[in-house]
C-alpha cells in the first residue's frame, strides 16, 4: 500500500474559519491514524483574494490545536514548495504537456465576446458552454490570454467518501481555464497538479468543490493521472440548524477562542463531532482517541450544527479532566493581577476549588478574584437574583448575621466543619439552601460565579469570611 499523504490546502484569504479547521483535522487523523503524512501547502494563486499576514495566522492555528504537519511552507520537505506562487515552473511544464497533446488552447475571446455567447444560449434557451465555442484556429499559447482545458464530454460515476456514490452526465463537462493571463494557474488547475506532485493519496475537502469533480475527473484522465481518493465535507449549519454558518452565528476565529480560553483539545473534540461520531453516545475525544476512532466513512453527509453551548460544555469537560499541575500551567496568563502577588501554593489550592466550576480559562477571574483581594460589594448580585430579591433588608441582615455567629462559633475550620454548621443554619433560619447559601456566597464573594460554599468560606479563611460577613452588620 503507499503512504497515506493527506494535505490541508487552505488559500491565505482570511482568518481559518471553523469549516477549515474541520478539514485540516479530518485530514490530520487520517494522516496520523495511518502513519501517514499530513501536508500544508498554500494554494495562493489568486493575488486578488489575498489577505495580507493570514498565511502566518493559518499557520499559527494550526499549530495552536496541536495539528502539526509533516510538510509544509515554512518546514520544507521532499515535495518543497509548498507553496504555490512559488510553483509556477510547475504548473508551465505540466500546461506544456497538455498544450503538447492537443488538450488546452489560448482562449482568444474577450468579456464583451463571452458576454455575447452567453446571451445567445440563454436566447436559444440552452445552457451556455465554452466548449460550444472553441476557436477553430487558436493562435499559439504566449501567456497573454488565459489557457483553457479542452475537455472530453462524458458521463462519470465516482464515489465520494463521505458523499457516496454520486454520477453525472456529459453536459456538466466544459472547457475551463488552466493557466490565467497574470500568469498563475487557476485552482482547478494548480490543485490537480500539486496532489500529483505530491502523492496526495486522499483529498479531503468542502462542498464547494463538489459541482466541479466531474471536470476534475476529465482532467485526471487527460493528464494520465490516478485520481485520488476523494471526500466531501458536510456543512456547517448555525445552531438552529437552518442556514450554513455565518461569522454572525458566533463562529469565531479559532485563535479568538483560544484567546478566550478554551483548551485547545476541547475545540478538536468539538470540531471533530461536527458532522463525525463513533457510532456510540461518547460525546467527547481526546486527541488520541480520535486518531484511533476516526473514519471517513463515519462522517455524516448532512449539515452539523455549530452550537456554541456544547462547546462550552465540551470546554468545561476538558477542564475539569486535567491533571491540576497541567491546569496550572494553562491558566498562567489567565490569573487576575492580583492573584499573582499570592503565594503558589495558595493560588494551586483556589485553582484546584475552581476546577469544577469553570468552564473557560477566561472565567477564572471572576470564579477567583475574591481569594486575593477585597472584593467591591455589589447589590445587584441580590437585587437580581431570583430568590434573593424577594428578601426584605432586614431578612437580609437577620440571616447574614445568624451566619456570622454559627461560623464565629467554629473552632475548627475546614469543609466539613463548615458544611455542618451551615446546615444546622437551614433549620435554625427555616430557609431553603438556594436562598440561604446564595446569600452568604454572594455576601462573602461578591461574585456572580464561585465554587461550591463550604470550599470557597474555608479557602477564604475564619478571619476573612467574618470579616465580609460583619459588613452587614
Ligand atoms: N484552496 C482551496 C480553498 O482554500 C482548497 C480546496 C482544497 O482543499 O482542495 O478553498
Amino acid at each position: 500500500m503507499n503512504t497515506v499523504r493527506t494535505r490541508f490546502a487552505p488559500s491565505p484569504t482570511g482568518f481559518l474559519h471553523v469549516g477549515g479547521i474541520r478539514t485540516a483535522l479530518f485530514a490530520y487523523l487520517v494522516a496520523r491514524q495511518a502513519n501517514g503524512k499530513f501536508v500544508l501547502r498554500l494554494e495562493d494563486t489568486d493575488k486578488n483574494r489575498e489577505v495580507e499576514g493570514s498565511a502566518e495566522h493559518l499557520i499559527a492555528s494550526l499549530k495552536a490545536l496541536g495539528l502539526q504537519y509533516d510538510e509544509g511552507p515554512d518546514i520544507g520537505g521532499p515535495y518543497a514548495p509548498y507553496k504555490q506562487s512559488d510553483r509556477l515552473d510547475i504548473y508551465q511544464k505540466w500546461a506544456q504537456r497538455l498544450i503538447d497533446a492537443g488538450r488546452a488552447y489560448a482562449d482568444p475571446y474577450t468579456p464583451a465576446e463571452v458576454q455575447k455567447f452567453r446571451e445567445e444560449a440563454t436566447a436559444a434557451k440552452k445552457a451556455f458552454l465554452y466548449r460550444d465555442h472553441r476557436p477553430e484556429n487558436p493562435p499559439a499559447w504566449d501567456g497573454t490570454t488565459p489557457l483553457r482545458f479542452k475537455c472530453e464530454p462524458k458521463a462519470y460515476a465516482w464515489h465520494d467518501e463521505v458523499m457516496g456514490d454520486l454520477s453525472t452526465g456529459p453536459e456538466v463537462i466544459d472547457d475551463f481555464i488552466l493557466m490565467k493571463s497574470d500568469g498563475y494557474p487557476t485552482y482547478n488547475f494548480a490543485h490537480i497538479v500539486d496532489d500529483a506532485e505530491m502523492e496526495i493519496t486522499h483529498v479531503i475537502r468542502g462542498q464547494e468543490f463538489i459541482s466541479s469533480t466531474p471536470n476534475y475527473l476529465n482532467l485526471y484522465e487527460a493528464l494520465g493521472l490516478e485520481r485520488p481518493l476523494l471526500a466531501t465535507m458536510p456543512p456547517i449549519m448555525n445552531e438552529q440548524g437552518n442556514k450554513k454558518l455565518g461569522k454572525r452565528d458566533g463562529a469565531k476565529d479559532v485563535l479568538d477562542y483560544v484567546r478566550d480560553g478554551y483548551l485547545p483539545e476541547a475545540l478538536v473534540s468539538f470540531i471533530a463531532t461536527l458532522g463525525w461520531n463513533d457510532g456510540t453516545t461518547q460525546e467527547v475525544f481526546t486527541p488520541s482517541e480520535l486518531i484511533a476512532k476516526f473514519s471517513l466513512d463515519r462522517v455524516g453527509r448532512s449539515g452539523a450544527r455549530f452550537d456554541e453551548k456544547r462547546l462550552l460544555w465540551v470546554n468545561g469537560h476538558f477542564i475539569r479532566e486535567l491533571p491540576l499541575d497541567e491546569l496550572a500551567k494553562r491558566v498562567e496568563f489567565f490569573w487576575p493581577d492580583s492573584a499573582k502577588k499570592a503565594e503558589e501554593a495558595y493560588r494551586h489550592r483556589v485553582l484546584e476549588l475552581a476546577q469544577e466550576r469553570l468552564k473557560t480559562l477566561r472565567d477564572l477571574p471572576a470564579l477567583t478574584s475574591y481569594f486575593f483581594e477585597e472584593p467591591t460589594r455589589n447589590d445587584s448580585l441580590v437585587s437580581e437574583n431570583k430568590q434573593l430579591k424577594k428578601l426584605e433588608e432586614t431578612e437580609i441582615t437577620r440571616l447574614i448575621t445568624a451566619a456570622h455567629e454559627a461560623l464565629e462559633r467554629l473552632n475548627e475550620w475546614n469543609q466539613d466543619t463548615i458544611q455542618e454548621a451551615l446546615n444546622q443554619l437551614l433549620e435554625t433560619t427555616g430557609q431553603k439552601p438556594g436562598t440561604l447559601f446564595s446569600l452568604i456566597r454572594i455576601y462573602t464573594t461578591w461574585s456572580p460565579f464561585s465554587p461550591q460554599l463550604n470550599g470557597t468560606l474555608a479557602l477564604l479563611g475564619k478571619e476573612t469570611t467574618l470579616k465580609r460577613l460583619s459588613v452587614a452588620q
